[in-house]
């Protein structure tokens, strides 16, 4: 029987939480978690603010309870403060000032990650909102509902920030948004495939201000914002939404675990951090990407939960290994939606790759069918030496998202653009063609 602590309980931890209560209930599992909620789906904070979905409680999908009744001891909106990696030992402090000492034989880290706040002239002026908790859900919803609230600048174009975007604009305000890199989405697409969210994002009435940074945030009555400064000019405003990206949360373990990109805890396939016994899972943690074979960060609750089911595993001591990650993701806006998995084509470049790419639009189905049957843009990026597929992207008005999963497991599994028109891929009229845009992009790959 071993002493398991876990700190911090949102995807990571859970997912580690209830391997280690359902498959090794022999251990004793210490749950320490900061807020007072666990297990928050922050995929659907634009959905809940933009009304698309009309409540918050089926946000969650598991809770302190829940844990509590598999066995685990939870201490809830109590925060770990230190960690004596030397005696195993951590110290947390409860909301009411209680200080909390528990040792443990093996430890998992899963503190997440917290928004970017940047080092400008007025950000802790009211008004001014981040968007990761489901508190700062709620705190953006209250704004909307204030009436004199009627123009809010989002920072950053990244999926959260035009998910945020739209929600504003749904919730009939003018929808401002201010991204520094000359493009929404930066990173995960190519700019063909972006401009295409750019127009649904127009089309919508949603303003967008590329190539433009913040640089201050202003209170003319001295209570709340008034305006935003750029390196371009100063807007009136009445509330600013900051979605600059995400830092992982080390701070536990500043100078005692190694670190890897953007300063996340470094660990092998297995969870394991530099330190023995000490495992990292999520967002404060680096995670192998199998498109460049290296240690990367991505931020995503997908490879949270897949990293904490293979940390629940290996502090119990079962050697599951993770597989890797793609990367892969997904947004809607309006009924545009947009998929990609592995490399953008730059990044590829950027990645020493010898990147190309074959793009192929068509139709799902054939032409005589009846129904919706919306084109598909698909762009295959790979190295042009190797043969390997690195990246792809999708676009369409269908849910056609099915098909990325097989482009991420041919990136996981090393797939080549020539092996790509003989794969099996069924045909049937109701769904696809027999010469589908997956057989075609092979088939016509330069
Ligand atoms: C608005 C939004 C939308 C998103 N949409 C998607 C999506 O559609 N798909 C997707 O895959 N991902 C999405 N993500 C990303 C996803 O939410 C994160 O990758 C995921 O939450 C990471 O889970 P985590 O458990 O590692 O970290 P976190 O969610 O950051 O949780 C860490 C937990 O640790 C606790 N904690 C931290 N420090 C301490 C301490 N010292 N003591 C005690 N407790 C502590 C925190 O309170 C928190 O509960 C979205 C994120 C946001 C913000």
């Amino acid at each position: 029987m071993s002493k398991i602590v876990l700190i911090g309980s949102n995807h990571a931890g859970t997912a580690a939480a209830k391997v280690i209560l359902d498959s090794y209930p022999g251990n004793e599992l210490t749950i320490f978690e900061q807020n007072d909620n666990i297990s928050y789906l922050g995929c659907g904070t634009a959905l809940y603010v933009g009304r698309q979905i009309p409540e918050t409680k089926n946000l969650f999908y598991s809770s302190g309870p829940e844990l509590e009744g598999k066995g685990a001891k939870v201490h809830m909106q109590t925060t770990v403060e230190e960690i004596d990696f030397d005696k195993k030992v951590v110290k947390a402090k409860t909301r009411a000032g209680a200080t909390i000492t528990q040792a443990y034989d093996k430890l998992i880290l899963a503190t997440g990650s917290k928004p970017i706040k940047p080092n400008i002239p007025g950000i802790d002026i009211e008004g001014v909102h981040f968007v990761k908790t489901f508190q700062d859900g709620l705190k953006i919803d209250a704004e909307l509902n204030k009436p004199e609230v009627k123009t809010v600048a989002t920072i950053g174009a990244g999926y959260i920030g035009a998910e945020i975007a739209e929600a504003v604009q749904l919730r009939g305000r003018k929808s401002v948004v201010f991204e520094r890199e000359a493009t929404c989405l930066p990173g995960y697409f190519d700019r063909d495939f972006t401009e295409r969210m750019d127009k649904v994002m127009c089309g919508k009435g949603i303003e967008l201000h590329y190539s433009e940074s913040l640089k201050e945030v202003k209170s003319s009555n001295g209570k709340r914002v008034t305006s935003i400064v750029t390196d371009k000019g100063e807007y009136v405003v009445d509330a600013v939404i900051l979605s600059i990206g995400f830092l992982p949360r080390t701070e536990l373990g500043a100078g005692k675990i190694e670190t890897g990109r953007n300063g996340a805890f470094l660990v092998n396939t297995n969870q394991q951090t530099s330190l023995p016994d000490v495992y990292a899972i999520g967002d404060c943690a680096t995670v192998l990407n199998n498109a460049t074979g290296k240690s990367d960060y991505i931020a995503l609750a997908t490879n949270a939960v897949r990293s904490g089911i293979v940390a629940g595993h290996n502090v119990c001591g079962t050697g599951l290994q993770s597989q890797g990650v793609q990367g892969s993701n997904g947004i809607q806006i309006g009924e545009y939606k947009m998929w990609s998995t592995g490399l953008s084509t730059d990044k590829a470049k950027a990645a020493g790759f010898d990147a190309t790419y074959v793009d192929y639009n068509d139709t799902q189905k054939l032409s005589f069918m009846v129904g919706p049957n919306e084109e598909v843009h698909l762009r295959v990026v790979y190295d042009a030496k190797s043969r390997k597929i690195v990246g792809t992207q999708m676009a369409s008005y269908q849910d056609v998202s099915m098909g990325l999963h097989m482009f991420s497991l041919a990136i996981a599994k090393g797939l080549t653009i020539n092996e790509l028109p003989l794969l099996d891929i069924f045909f049937m009229p109701h769904f696809n063609k027999p010469f589908n845009y997956i057989t075609m992009a092979g088939l016509t790959a330069k």
